[in-house]
């Protein structure tokens, strides 16, 4: 994701606490009473501007969503979003997946999506592509039983180093789909990036995965 410097981010993400948590690690467990009920929480990974999120929330109002991404000036956007749209099944983090277990009790979260995710080509950052082992360990502790991880990407290498990584794992890969704009599924609700990457002609992977205990 290109970043351009937005300098009036970080007050703007702080005027908003209702809508961006300020101290996610109080939530740890208690999600259900931060929403004011306890429908499944779904988080997306990356959620970059949002797009993909607040459709989500439209789309789905007896789920709640929480997005989760890195970047003050990249989230601030998601923020603009949700102001115009005052959706009650949304809510936005800015911190790291890494933390992600400083956030969520074992099993609180009941799907992930990892959506986009930077590809970090070269071999010396394999550590931060987010398949990478040390934050599958993440998901895993965060997710429910019987909870999924949607991974969603244009980028073959990408697609295949994350195939070989779920398998490390004592795992299902219940859904794979090597031409997600082309297959049978109907209701997928597009990204930012995927409308861009999509309409340049690149295929869309999607997998599946439910870790076993
Ligand atoms: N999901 C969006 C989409 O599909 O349009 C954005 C995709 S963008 C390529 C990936 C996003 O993941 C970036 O905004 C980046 O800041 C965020 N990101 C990368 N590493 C992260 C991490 N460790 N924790 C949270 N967000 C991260």
């Amino acid at each position: 994701m290109r970043l351009r410097h937005k300098p009036y981010a970080k007050e703007k993400l702080e005027a908003y606490p209702h809508f961006v948590v300020p101290s996610p690690e109080e939530w740890k467990g208690r999600w259900a009473e931060r929403f004011g009920n306890d429908k499944p929480i779904h988080i997306e990974i990356g959620c970059g501007k949002g797009q993909f999120i607040i459709n989500m929330a439209k789309q789905f109002p007896a789920i709640n969503f929480i997005g989760i991404e890195l970047q003050t000036s990249v989230i601030v956007s998601a923020l603009e979003k949700q102001i115009e749209e005052e959706l009650p099944n949304v809510q936005f983090m800015q911190v790291d997946a890494k933390d992600l277990t400083n956030y969520f009790a074992p099993g609180e979260v009941d799907r992930i999506h990892l959506t986009f995710s930077d590809p970090w080509p070269k071999n010396r950052h394999e550590k931060r592509r987010l398949t990478y082992k040390s934050f599958l360990s993440v998901y895993k502790a965060i997710l429910h039983d019987k909870g999924e991880l949607h991974f969603k990407t244009d980028n073959q290498g990408l697609f295949e180093y994350s195939l070989t990584s779920f398998s490390h794992y004592p795992a299902s890969l219940t859904h794979v789909y090597l031409d997600l704009h082309n297959s049978d599924v109907e209701d997928n609700v597009m990204t930012e990036y995927e409308e861009k990457f999509s309409q340049k002609g690149n295929r869309i992977y999607k997998a599946v995965i439910q870790f076993k205990a």
